[in-house]
């Protein structure tokens, strides 16, 4: 084993510890979940100043609640290059998805600290908001970088009915102000995401890493099924405008016209909300949460136009209205073809075969790459798992990926 090896598993180690540090941040008793413009928000952008702060390192929040560490250049002037990923998490998350690819950040920030001095700020960023859990708008954080934030969202209640904008109040934010957090385009070489695959490819091909070639572009909708309220005993079967019974229907639907897509095409309705909902009322409402994704932008409206074709042929049959509400609109990105060669090269610098995927889950970057060049470096998932507490990743993985990063950063700076 490398001296080098030994140092950066040391590393590894340490990162790993902290992901447990901030799992222990969250709302749940019995998991973690941590949401946009909340306490454990918060307390997780204190940890993180923390670290960055005894670390000799600089740190602030920005105005919509991102994280930020910077280890400067000479030059005030300088370009930045930024490393990052997020810090929020879905219901009963694992510990790694997003958080480590910004303590990767963190380790690489305090290394590169011992080294002489960099020709470009070297910038980590922790995002307030990547899965949308309190909102349902996804990439708050990374979206108001590329200046894409949009006012109406502040309006968007969570489920106790408390609005964004007054949430960020509540928080310390000026709602206002969030137009503060938009990255000078001009300003930035490149921003590199690290990141779990949350997906079985890497580890079917026996590899530690892979390199992004793009990520799938996502639609989705708020879906509104109504029929008529009424008493299970006493409403007659024939009679009944049922919307749980259509909603169900229109689950299965969806579900086919998903499984109808090439590989990289999926179609999910992830939560449904019953109304009034109780055992003796037929439901009168039934709100869908509707995700729709591809590689290909046009695939996916295709399937979405045939998803809402057969659903308004269900509702004439059952006598429902059924309504969708797109709110959220992602296209398919790119990675940016020179920051690909960069990572790859790294990759393979370190004696390990960098593996070119797609991603079918959104990334910041996805965001950020209105605003400056993107790539992203995946790390093997164990069993593919991903948005659960089984969620792991391979010690050797992480030392692997920062060893990556470090040997990226130094080509940079030879480039700069
Ligand atoms: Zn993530």
């Amino acid at each position: 084993m490398r001296m080098r090896d030994v140092k950066h598993r040391a590393i590894a180690e340490t990162i790993l510890d902290r992901c447990d540090t901030l799992a222990a941040i969250s709302e749940l008793p019995d998991g973690i979940l941590r949401q946009y413009l909340t306490d454990e928000h918060r307390r997780a952008n204190q940890q993180m100043a923390d670290w960055f702060a005894s670390a000799g390192l600089q740190t602030w929040q920005d105005a919509v609640g991102n994280q930020w560490g910077r280890l400067p250049a000479a030059d005030e002037d300088a370009p930045r290059l930024i490393i990052g990923s997020h810090l929020d998490t879905v219901p009963y998350a694992g510990a790694y998805d997003g958080i480590l690819g910004v303590l990767l950040g963190l380790s690489l920030l305090e290394y590169f600290r011992e080294q002489p001095a960099l020709p470009f700020h070297l910038d980590v960023v922790g995002f307030a908001d990547e899965e949308g859990s309190r909102f349902g708008t996804t990439l708050i954080g990374s979206q108001a970088l590329a200046d894409q934030f949009q006012p109406a969202w502040l309006d968007i209640p969570d489920r106790n009915g408390v609005r964004m904008g007054e949430a960020m109040q509540q928080f310390g934010l000026d709602p206002a102000l969030v137009r503060e957090a938009r990255l000078d385009p001009e300003s930035v070489l490149a921003y590199w995401e690290a990141h779990i695959e949350q997906g079985p490819v890497l580890e079917a091909q026996g590899l530690s890493l892979g390199i992004v070639t793009g990520i799938a572009g996502a639609k989705r909708a708020r879906v509104q099924v109504r029929g008529q309220a009424g008493h299970a005993g006493t409403t007659p079967m024939r009679l009944r405008r049922d919307a749980l019974a259509g909603a169900a229907d229109l689950i299965g639907v969806i579900e086919r016209i998903g499984q109808q897509g090439v590989s990289g095409d999926v179609a999910t309705v992830g939560d449904v909300a019953v109304r009034p909902g109780a055992a003796n009322v037929i439901s009168g409402q039934c709100d869908l949460q509707l995700d729709v994704r591809s590689l290909d932008d046009a695939r996916r409206d295709a399937m979405i136009e045939k998803i809402e074709q057969q659903a308004e042929t269900l509702a004439r049959s059952r006598r429902l209205s059924i309504e969708f509400d797109w709110y959220h609109h992602a296209p398919a990105v790119l990675c940016d073809d020179t920051v690909r060669e960069r990572l790859t090269r790294a990759v393979e610098l370190t004696g390990t075969i960098a593996f070119p995927l797609p991603s079918g889950a959104g990334h910041d970057a996805m965001a950020v790459a209105s605003v400056a060049p993107v790539g992203m470096l995946f790390m093997r998932s164990p069993g593919g798992i991903s948005h659960h507490p089984d969620e792991s990743v391979i010690d050797e993985d992480v030392a692997r990926a920062f060893e990556v990063l470090i040997e990226a950063v130094h080509q940079q700076a030879q480039r700069s």
